[in-house]
């Protein structure tokens, strides 16, 4: 606790994290709280499961006065993010008091309308944000904390221009924290034209890799089903983590596990907030333990315990790759990243490296496994690696283009 105390956190703040007996703070802890409780604006490098939460939490349960208008907000890529870190922030300020509202697209106007009346704090994804602005359902004219989780996410799902125009509805006299895994030039734009002398901070990769074995399979096209199938009979596991790259493979995995008699959900951009909210609940009882789901769905899940991350589809941007795997060996924990590779990941594969040089991926021997046939739902096959809808978020956002479609002409009818 000492350690947490010295870095000038509030006494409720410290009191959640005695509670949730936390040991030492994360190195973006260390780095950024001291920076956000001094007012600066802070850019820190950073990605799922390294901390931020707490550390963009530090300023505003710190410094704000319950029920004196929306004094934080936090802008989230996904609805997903947005509900972690609402819990995550209604914690930290349980002692406080502050009213934390989630903010996203799929749920009640109304509901959201009445809790906006009262909301401290505000965690939300840009365009249902943009919406309440348009019906004056929000006023953001008391922001002191603009924060902006995940960025490079946001900005590559094309929500740059909200962002812009929500920035443009809090005043001028704010702090802003921007956290996000990569900072690109777009990124650095937006630092000059709305941030105060940020300071940046950075830190090194949030995968342990001393805990972290990432291996991989060689197989033929066809066979990808079949090993996977294998390999989650065989390997012990606690918590299963699946990724494709296409909201129809996410689908056609999980179906055709659960026919092969494992347990498994889906979990998309494509599926209404309720069934997702849903699946996670199954999933945190560990009444599924195999959750098969696009980057878009993964990324901010706040899931501990996932002892295999497995991919089905090797992610054509390599830092998808680094998020993936990061999913695993978490807190101390060890975790294996799974990776099985057939002829139509092998660009990918290679980029992947070619970005990540200090990433080592281990070939072990293909076992013998048992082949088994696969059921499609469409009438029509899917091309090659089954690439239907490339996934992005639900609803009418550009689409950033991962999708590898080849054919692959060896692929057999119905074993895959
Ligand atoms: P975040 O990156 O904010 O999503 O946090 C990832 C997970 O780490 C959450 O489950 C937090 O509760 C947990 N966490 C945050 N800070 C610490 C810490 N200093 N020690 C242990 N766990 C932490």
């Amino acid at each position: 606790m000492e350690q947490f105390e010295k870095l000038g956190l509030c006494e409720h703040v410290l009191k959640t994290i005695s509670a949730k007996k936390f040991k030492k703070p994360s190195e973006v802890q260390e780095k950024a709280i001291p920076l956000i409780l001094e007012g600066k604006d802070v850019i820190a490098g950073s990605a799922t499961g390294s901390g931020k939460t707490l550390a963009f939490s530090s300023g505003i349960v710190k410094y704000t006065e319950k029920g004196t208008g929306v004094r934080g907000l936090i802008l989230t890529p996904t609805r997903e993010l947005a509900e972690q870190v609402a819990g995550a922030m209604s914690e930290l300020s349980y002692y406080k008091g502050l009213e934390v509202v989630p903010i996203y697209g799929g749920m009640s106007m109304n509901n959201q309308i009445k809790k906006l009346t009262y909301a401290d704090v505000v965690v939300a994804t840009p365009g249902r944000l943009l919406d309440h602005l348009q019906r004056n359902s929000v006023n953001l004219s008391k922001v002191k904390f603009l924060v902006l989780d995940e960025a490079d996410r946001m900005w590559d799902m094309g929500f740059k221009d909200d962002v812009a125009k929500i920035v443009k509805a809090c005043p001028k006299d704010r702090q802003t924290l921007l956290f996000s895994a990569t900072i690109n030039s777009e990124l650095e734009d937006f630092s000059e034209k709305h941030m105060k002398n940020p300071v940046e901070v950075s830190v090194e990769s949030y995968v342990d890799a001393s805990k972290l074995k990432q291996i991989y399979y060689d197989v033929r096209d066809d066979e990808k089903f079949s090993l996977l199938v294998h390999l989650l009979n065989n390997e012990k596991a606690h918590l299963v983590m699946i990724f494709c790259n296409t909201r129809r493979n996410t689908d056609f995995v999980a179906k055709n596990l659960n026919d092969a008699g494992i347990s498994a959900q889906a979990i998309h951009g494509g599926m209404e907030q309720n069934k997702r909210s849903r699946i996670m609940k199954g999933f945190d009882d560990s009444r599924v333990n195999v959750l098969v789901c696009t980057d878009v769905a993964g990324r901010g899940l706040d899931i501990s315990g996932v002892s295999h991350v497995y991919n089905y589809d090797l992610p054509l941007d390599a830092k998808d790759y680094i998020h993936r795997i990061g999913r695993t060996a978490r807190a101390g924990a060890e975790g294996i990243a799974i990776n099985i590779l057939a002829s139509r990941d092998y660009n990918n594969f290679m980029n992947i490296q070619k970005n990540n040089e200090n990433l080592f991926i281990e070939r072990v021997m293909t076992p013998q496994f048992k082949k088994i046939y696969v059921k499609f739902d469409s009438p029509r096959r899917p091309r090659g690696n089954f690439s239907g809808r490339n996934e992005s978020r639900g609803g009418n956002f550009p689409r950033k283009n991962v999708g590898h479609g080849r054919t692959h002409r060896n692929s057999s009818r119905n074993r895959h």
